[in-house]
């Protein structure tokens, strides 16, 4: 194996996003316009076998988790197979973020393709707040599939909520609700400025010590060591099953801990959600380069990565691509 990828400030990458499309079923209002964004053509597209080929470069760069995103992920052809392909790898943590409206037809296979674990993206437990927020009347669909998901074996089931003000959050303690009768555990992800139609504004982040305040009076919460991730997680007092966990991402960024690395669908490498710079492995792969090439390229870029976002800073300069075209 290669020495790990460290950058200057001695944070070491093991985390690594792989998003397989920009496409989407949803219309999540905190991420994509309702219409109008422009898909990337297929030919650009990172095809499976580049995949794999890139994981194992990075693999051996010291790469321990991968999760397949998006887009939504599940709406890529064939995901199964990539699945298989990638575990057969040894991926000591293989993952994937959904939206969950093909999961219940594809929890299965997935589970027997190698997939371990699975974070579904679900704002509300409210039928018309869920369709309003997804612009999707689907959260039937969605519910079915957490259940295939459970019996396929998928495990820990993670439950993803943005909460967004005015919009959701008088629903965290229906969720903490959720969480105590299920089992999951649900982490509220704080709004980013990372919206395709640009309505982030900063009174409509719920700052997480909010959510976890609503929650812990009724519901009180005990912190859970929670190792390398950005969650901080927390278990009902009370020994109820499941879980909360919130991402702070805004009001208490945890760049100074970051261990995340992301390759866009069409083979971008970004060393951060809100990088403005990539690296463009896509154009290597397919020039021929072999993978001690690709890997110093990675090695640079990491090297190159910058401290932290700025979103509370006066310069704040939002990427040029919003989440669903970069991976979540
Ligand atoms: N489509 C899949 C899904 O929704 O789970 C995977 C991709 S999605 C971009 C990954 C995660 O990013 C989801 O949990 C979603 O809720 C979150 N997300 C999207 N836009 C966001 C934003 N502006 N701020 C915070 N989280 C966001
Ligand atoms: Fe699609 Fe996920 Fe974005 Fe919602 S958050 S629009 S499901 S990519």
């Amino acid at each position: 194996m290669n020495a790990p990828l460290v950058d200057r400030f001695g944070r070491v990458a093991d985390d690594l996003r792989v998003s397989l499309t920009d496409r989407c079923n949803f219309r999540c209002t905190y991420c994509m316009p309702a219409e109008g964004l422009a898909w990337l053509p297929r030919s650009e597209l990172l095809t499976y076998e580049e995949i794999e080929r890139l994981v194992g470069v990075f693999l051996d760069l010291g790469v321990r988790t991968v999760r397949l995103t998006g887009g939504e992920p599940l709406l890529r052809r064939g995901v199964e197979p990539l699945v298989s392909l990638l575990a057969a790898r040894g991926v000591p943590d293989l993952s994937m973020t959904t939206n969950g409206l093909l999961l219940a037809e594809k929890a299965e296979a997935l589970a027997a393709a190698g997939l371990r674990r699975i974070n579904v993206s679900v704002d509300s437990l409210l039928r018309h707040r869920f369709a309003e927020m997804t612009r999707r009347d689907a959260l039937e669909r969605v519910l079915d599939g957490l259940r295939a998901a459970e019996r396929a074996g998928l495990a820990p089931i993670k439950l993803n909520c943005v909460v967004v003000r005015g919009t959701n959050e008088d629903e965290v303690v229906d969720f903490a609700r959720f969480a105590r009768a299920t089992g999951y555990q649900v982490r509220f992800i704080e709004f980013m400025p990372l919206d395709a139609e640009e309505g982030w504004s900063r009174d409509r982040v719920v700052p997480s010590e909010e959510v976890l305040a609503a929650i812990d009076r009724v519901h009180p919460l005990v912190p859970v060591d929670h190792g390398p991730e950005p969650a901080r997680v927390f278990r009902f007092a009370d020994g109820a099953p499941g879980g909360v966990g919130v991402i702070a991402s805004v009001s208490e960024p945890f760049c100074g801990d970051c261990n995340r690395i992301r390759i866009t669908a069409d083979g971008q490498f970004r060393t951060c959600l809100f990088a403005l710079e990539e690296t463009d492995l896509r154009r290597l792969l397919r020039a021929g380069a072999d993978d001690d090439q690709i890997a110093a390229a990675v090695r640079d870029a990491v090297a190159r990565k910058w401290a932290g976002h700025r979103i509370n800073e006066a310069d704040f300069v939002r990427p040029a691509r919003s989440m669903s075209m970069i991976g979540g």
